[in-house]
């Protein structure tokens, strides 16, 4: 599949169109920002582990019932998926406290919830993505109550699988953030990457951040960490 005219360029990511419509293919960069883009750098070889990781976890749940735009991978930094229409949500599924909870709620980071959470914040790069309830999104038609209810069971379900799946690796599955779209027929499907750029791992045993934490909060390690994850993932 050839990439043809480039039809968007994210933070993180390139999206290029192709011969058939209906695919487009996304290029993973090692571009890495933080703190709503006030943090700007590099985090070298991110790219070839987010994309390879991605696919072998959106392969996992596609096997497992989820159903992802994941199609095919194409080389180290590129995939083929399903075109679709980003539904404006960040769907964030917690399983312990960290980051903006931990500040929020006032809650120590670490702190074990008795069942996971969800909750939404609205893309908009110009109000720095707001945290928004069911009833806010309802109202804005972000999304239908349909199209929210099987966003929300896919998440609740991506968290099931995950943190089962993340534990055989030693690594405990903190939160994460999953980006869902429409299919030309309207059909829900898991879209966007699920790396350690949009989850917090932490090693099972030490508690050591294997994420993009490593980079927000200045700690360093975080190419060594990222290359980490996929060893331990991917062998
Ligand atoms: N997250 C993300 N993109 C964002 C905001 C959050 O991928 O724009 C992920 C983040 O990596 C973490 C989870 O969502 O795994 C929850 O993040 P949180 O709300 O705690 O925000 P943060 O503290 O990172 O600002």
């Amino acid at each position: 599949m050839k990439k043809l005219e480039q039809m968007y360029e994210g933070k993180a990511k390139k999206v290029f169109a192709t011969e058939d419509p209906d695919l487009v293919i996304v290029d993973y960069k090692d571009d890495a920002t933080a703190g709503d883009g006030a943090k700007k750098g590099t985090i070298r070889g991110k790219g070839v582990v987010n994309n390879k990781l991605s696919n072998n976890l959106m392969k996992m749940l596609e096997e497992k019932g989820v159903p992802t735009h994941f199609v095919e991978e194409l080389s180290d930094r590129e995939t083929l998926v399903k075109k679709v229409e980003i539904v404006p949500l960040e769907v964030i599924v917690r399983n312990v406290a960290a980051g903006s909870f931990s500040k929020r709620y006032g809650v120590a980071e670490g702190t074990k919830f008795q069942s996971p959470t969800l909750e939404f914040s609205y893309k908009n790069d110009d109000l720095h993505d707001p945290l928004i309830n069911h009833y806010h999104a309802l109202a804005l038609g972000l999304a239908t109550q349909e199209e929210l209810d099987t966003i929300s069971q896919y998440a609740f379900q991506v968290n099931e699988i995950l943190s089962a799946y993340l534990l055989q690796f030693n690594i405990r599955l903190i939160d994460f953030k999953l980006e869902f779209g429409r299919l030309a027929d309207g059909t829900i499907v898991l879209a966007d990457e699920i790396s350690p750029d949009t989850c917090r791992f932490w090693d099972a045993t030490t508690g050591a951040h294997l994420d993009k934490d490593l980079f927000r909060r200045d700690l360093g390690g975080e190419e060594e960490a990222y290359q980490e994850v996929m060893k331990r993932l991917l062998g």
